[in-house]
């Protein structure tokens, strides 16, 4: 039953052919100080403390484990929903970004440096940067100032300051380049927050441990309510891959649960107009990572494309890289539209309006068949409050009755 292939990050940093840290070399100190500490530090009881600590209070964990009834009777068998969309500030991210704040902290860092896409990331690390008393500047594409105005507003609230990224699509890569650049300036003093399982090693593998608590819960909770401690499906939207990440960790080795990816095929895949990486992509180094990625034949980057601003990005984390190259991990994508019948049907359903990311891993269930009796657990990543201005536009323009 159990795997011996190891999906975990080796001891050089790689995920298979995929990860290592490929890094200006500016940034070697401070990449090479976190990757040294980071096990021991996490490790520490006080640490340990002060994160389940803030992961309870704080963030109101453990999320439930929901058995969404209409989805269920549609698609015959159990379909739970893991609710991360009821953590405080409505997505997964803060469970990283609790952690990486605290190591922070442990590694005498004053300043607080971030990229956002959909800007759940940037909420999440506004948000605990204002609960240490931390300086915080959030990277996030011009496009997606625009499209994500209430994340904008919610992080200048918490004292953020919020620097529009006008290169190249203006979207997520964009904003994790003026990232980069920046912690390059103000290497000593800054600690960058990574928002998603990307970037150099020990980033991917980092952020994977703040959102094990996932899985985790996932064990338990469907142990209460089914008596088994394993589902037959996780599903999970696939940006750079933290909730994917959060919510496979625990079952990585364990072959009796099989661990779907929903990408963003944006207007299609073969539109010229999607994020569908994992489809489209080939090896190359993004953002300090080898991994999988949209780009020329003479290694330009394609300029991605979804709907949802937190999927627009044109890379993968290495660890999906791996799961998806040695076949553990299958992938579906879903269209911009495909997403939004999505959201509309758990809306009405349901009473739950996801976020647009989110949507994606509710759209491939009709691409996929259960047998009756299978408990299929679906990572719901975010709320669809930051969402509801692209939604209205969308129902108008579709005549949706509103
Ligand atoms: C950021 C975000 C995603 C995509 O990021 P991953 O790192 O792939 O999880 C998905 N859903 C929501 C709600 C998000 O905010």
């Amino acid at each position: 039953m159990t795997n011996t292939f190891s999906y975990h990050v080796s001891e050089s940093g790689f995920y298979g052919e995929f990860g290592g840290a490929f890094i200006p070399e500016m940034l070697y100190a401070n990449v090479e100080e976190i990757r040294t500490k980071y096990l021991d530090i996490i490790s520490e009881p006080a640490f340990q403390e002060e994160f389940n600590h803030l992961l309870r209070d704080y963030v109101g964990r453990p999320s439930p484990l929901y058995r969404a009834e209409t989805l269920s009777r549609k698609y015959g068998a159990n379909i739970y929903l893991k609710r991360e969309d009821l953590n405080h500030t409505g997505a997964h991210k803060i469970n990283n970004t609790i952690g990486q704040i605290l190591l922070a902290k442990r590694l005498g860092k004053k300043r607080i440096i971030a990229e956002t896409g959909a800007g759940q990331h940037g909420v999440a690390t506004a948000t605990v940067c204002a609960l240490m008393g931390l300086e915080c500047i959030v990277y996030m594409g011009a496009v997606d100032i625009v499209r994500q105005a209430p994340n904008v507003a919610r992080m200048q609230m918490l004292g953020a300051s919020v620097v529009p990224a006008e290169s190249g699509s203006k979207t997520l890569k964009d904003a994790t380049n003026e990232a980069i650049r920046d912690w390059i300036n103000n290497a000593e003093t800054t600690h960058y927050i990574i928002g998603s399982a990307i970037g150099p090693h020990p980033y991917p593998d980092m952020v994977t441990r703040f959102q094990a608590i996932v899985s985790e819960e996932i064990q338990w909770q469907l142990k209460e309510k089914t008596g088994k401690d394993h589902p037959d499906y996780v599903i999970a939207c696939v940006g750079g891959g933290s909730n994917a990440a959060g919510a496979f960790y625990h079952f990585l080795h364990d072959d009796r649960v099989r661990l779907i990816l929903a990408e963003a095929a944006g207007k299609g895949i073969d539109s010229g107009h999607s994020a569908a990486t994992s489809i489209l992509g080939t090896k190359g180094i993004i953002h300090g990572c080898m991994t999988l990625l949209m780009q020329t034949s003479d290694g330009q980057i394609v300029e991605p494309y979804s709907l949802s601003a937190g999927l627009d990005y044109p890379g993968i984390g290495p660890m999906h890289a791996h799961l998806i190259k040695s076949g553990r991990a299958s992938v579906y994508a879903a269209t911009d539209d495909e997403a939004m019948m999505a959201v509309i049907e758990l809306s009405r359903s349901e009473g739950i309006i996801p976020a647009l990311e989110t949507a994606h891993a509710l759209a491939i269930l009709d691409k996929m068949t259960f047998k009756k009796d299978e408990n299929v657990v679906i990572s719901l990543s975010g709320r669809g409050d930051k969402d509801l201005n692209t939604y209205i536009k969308y129902l108008e323009d579709h005549q949706i009755p509103l």
